[in-house]
């Protein structure tokens, strides 16, 4: 089991971790991909088969980003996207967004079957997924989900006739969708890669990427040495450069899950409510438990985290006979602008440096989308779906444009009124096993009490792009609610963009 905070998903705690080598000399490769989550490591593996010298780096383990702590349906039913994209984009769009994860679901169901010969079994699993309104408020958005889902080419069909042990007054529901266990997943397309002769390094956060010099290669910087490359994918669920600002066109949302087993038998489909809050439900295979996701919101937006787990399990616990809950964890996803991914170039000066993010909470289909369609790229095709997705569009909605433009400013102000109602607490007051920013000798500090009684204090200055971090208590992390940066008490990088931790300061004032 991976963690460096609290909590850890169902899925890490039931696998062995993966044991890829550091990468501590100078390579070269045709394409260097940088992350180790289903979108780095699909693309890895497609890019490879195409007869590309493939490298692979993952900053910590492979697998143990957000695919290790999603709800893990693959499927291609998002909630009530379809409707959201005709009324965005048009007819067409839906018909593509449905057609590329139609393809990404049985491009899964393509590998889980080639792994089962590397004898890893990832549980893919076929499963009819639901989108509902549980509490009757959003009927008529139901029925026009389901028939703008139909018109999008999915065999949805409106029902209220879920399987669930409680009433659903309207739901779509799409068959032959599934669902599988992402870690074992990751490891299963590992293998595969590495059987095609590709390389993986595991604990290599790279730092920078360079446009291509003379000689055609790109060169990532990392903390000892550097790898050349003819193309980079950069696959780290948000970008770690600034160039392309995604940044500024997605926000950071935090959820949270609950493993929980029954006195009954689990529910058989996959179930996502279109009200707020989410309640997202999954069966696990041995029929005894559920998955309960939900309680989204912005990173670092939240004033006392654990209250998210105590609504999840009264929620869980009015509607299903629960035994015990078993786990408890939370994992974030950059939330696009304009609801569809940004697969493509990094920016509009390049066609060396890709990237793949924004995925909005269903990146397992639409990262393997991402793989299909840089592959093609990168080796000097077209793709049908490149437009669609296409990173470096500009015509996003008037809307979405305004959104760009104040991200930043938005959440600094949060950020400072928050802060200023934070200092207030005195020191002496943190108690063990709680973090806040506080004052010491006159200067901010990040302050956090373990469960000793000792101090730890870091700068709270995210060294992303300034933003001051906010304490997150159900994680004990340090997150950065700009752009979803995360640290460790000791301000070690939890999670990116950051590439630097946060600077330590010593509490008791020597340095
Ligand atoms: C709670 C939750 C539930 C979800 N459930 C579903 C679901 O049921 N179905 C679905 O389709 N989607 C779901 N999603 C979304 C889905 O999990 C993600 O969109 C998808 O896993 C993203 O994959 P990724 O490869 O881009 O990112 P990740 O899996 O996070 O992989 C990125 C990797 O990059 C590495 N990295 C970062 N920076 C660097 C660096 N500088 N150098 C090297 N490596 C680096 C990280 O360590 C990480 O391993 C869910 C998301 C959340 C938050």
């Amino acid at each position: 089991m991976f963690s460096r905070t609290r909590s850890h998903s169902v899925w890490l705690a039931e696998a062995p971790l993966t044991g890829y080598p550091e990468l501590r000399e100078n390579l070269d490769a045709d394409v260097a991909v940088i992350g180790g989550g289903i979108a780095g490591l699909t693309t890895a593996l497609e890019l490879q088969r195409a007869g590309q010298n493939v490298v692979l780096l993952e900053a910590e383990r492979l697998g143990c980003g957000v695919t290790g702590a999603s709800t893990a349906k693959v499927t291609s039913l998002h909630g009530a996207i379809y409707r959201r994209i005709e009324q965005k984009f048009d007819a067409e769009a839906a018909r593509l967004y449905a057609e590329a994860n139609q393809a990404g679901l049985e491009h899964i169901a393509g590998r889980a079957e080639e792994m089962l010969a590397h004898s890893v079994d990832c549980q893919f699993e076929r499963r009819s997924a639901f989108t509902c309104t549980f509490d009757g408020s959003e009927i008529e958005l139901i029925r026009e989900e389901a028939e703008a889902a139909r018109r999008a080419g999915l065999p949805a069909e409106a029902t209220s006739d879920v399987g669930l042990p409680f009433p659903v007054p309207a739901a779509v529901r799409v068959e032959n969708q599934a669902q599988f266990h992402p870690y074992r997943y990751c490891v299963g397309l590992a293998r595969l890669l590495t059987d095609a002769g590709g390389r993986i390094y595991e604990h290599v956060r790279a730092q920078n990427v360079s446009d291509p010099g003379d000689d055609g290669y790109c060169t990532v910087a990392l903390p000892e040495g550097e790898l050349r490359a003819r193309h980079v994918v950069i696959a780290t669920l948000l970008p770690f450069l600034d160039r392309g600002a995604y940044f500024a066109q997605t926000h950071p949302s935090r959820s949270y899950g609950i493993a929980v087993s029954l006195n009954e038998a689990a529910p058989e489909g996959m179930y996502i409510n279109v009200e707020s809050p989410t309640r997202s439900v999954r069966p696990m295979p041995d029929g005894r438990r559920i998955l309960v996701v939900g309680e989204e919101h912005k990173v670092g937006q939240d004033d006392d985290t654990r209250d998210r787990y105590a609504e999840l399990e009264a929620w869980t616990r009015k509607h299903f006979a629960v035994q015990s809950v078993d786990h408890r964890w939370s994992a974030q996803d950059n939330i696009p602008v304009d609801d569809l991914p940004y697969i493509g170039p990094l920016d509009r000066e390049t066609d060396r440096i890709w990237t793949a993010t924004g995925f909005n909470k269903w990146g397992l289909t639409t990262g393997s989308v991402a793989a299909l369609i840089l592959k093609e790229l990168i080796l000097g095709k077209r793709h049908p779906w490149a437009e669609l997705f296409d990173s470096t569009r500009t015509d996003v909605l008037p809307s979405a444009k305004e959104f760009v433009t104040q991200n930043l400013n938005v959440a600094a102000h949060y950020v400072g009124d928050r802060l200023k109602a934070l200092v207030a607490e005195p020191v002496d007051q943190l108690a063990p096993g709680d973090g806040a920013i506080v004052e010491l000798d006159g200067e901010k500090v990040a302050a956090f009490r373990d469960d000793s009684g000792n101090l730890h204090a870091c700068s709270p200055i995210c060294t992303h792009m300034g933003c001051y971090v906010l304490w997150n208590r159900a994680e004990r992390s340090w997150d950065c609610p700009c752009h979803g940066s995360r640290f460790a008490t000791d301000g070690q990088i939890l999670q990116g963009p950051a590439l630097d931790p946060l600077e330590k300061i010593d509490p008791s004032g020597d340095q």
